[in-house]
């Protein structure tokens, strides 16, 4: 099976989605992403720190960058490697979806801001919330 390429803090904003995104089809492609892997929890993901499944549906996804202006394609890839060295994981490496979210548990309050910093959706992320 091919495996889902999910750039490393998207595992966490998978986590904390309450349907509000960048724009209709970025909502509908987030909301099957979400239900794909709540019915298929060992769906095999590879962590990657670059445009992946969810930016393919971004208004801000352009020739492989992320062209946001709130957080530079520089400070978003930084997200992704803070979440890759926290977690001990390995950029490219393909793991069953569970198994990441079971890991992204061990990410604490810290770690969290840290990773986050600067993101616009910090006040509706349950995520980010919960922590
Ligand atoms: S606060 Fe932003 S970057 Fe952090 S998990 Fe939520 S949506 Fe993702
Ligand atoms: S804002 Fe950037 S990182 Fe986030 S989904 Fe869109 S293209 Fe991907």
């Amino acid at each position: 099976m091919i495996p889902i390429k999910i750039r490393a803090h998207h595992l966490l904003c998978i986590q904390g989605y309450q349907g509000h995104g960048y724009s209709q089809d970025f909502e509908e492609n987030m909301g099957r992403m979400v239900e794909k892997f709540r019915v298929n929890p060992t769906l095999p993901v590879m962590v990657v720190c670059e445009t992946d499944a969810i930016c393919e549906y971004c208004p801000h996804q352009s020739a492989g960058r992320c062209t946001n202006t709130t957080l530079t394609h520089e400070q978003i890839s930084k997200m992704d490697s803070l979440v890759i060295e926290k977690l001990n994981l390995v950029s490219g490496a393909t793991i069953g979806i569970n198994k990441l979210i079971s890991l992204t548990k061990k990410l604490n309050k810290t770690d969290v801001v840290e990773i986050c910093d600067g993101c616009s959706w910090r006040e509706c992320c349950l995520w980010f919330q919960d922590k």
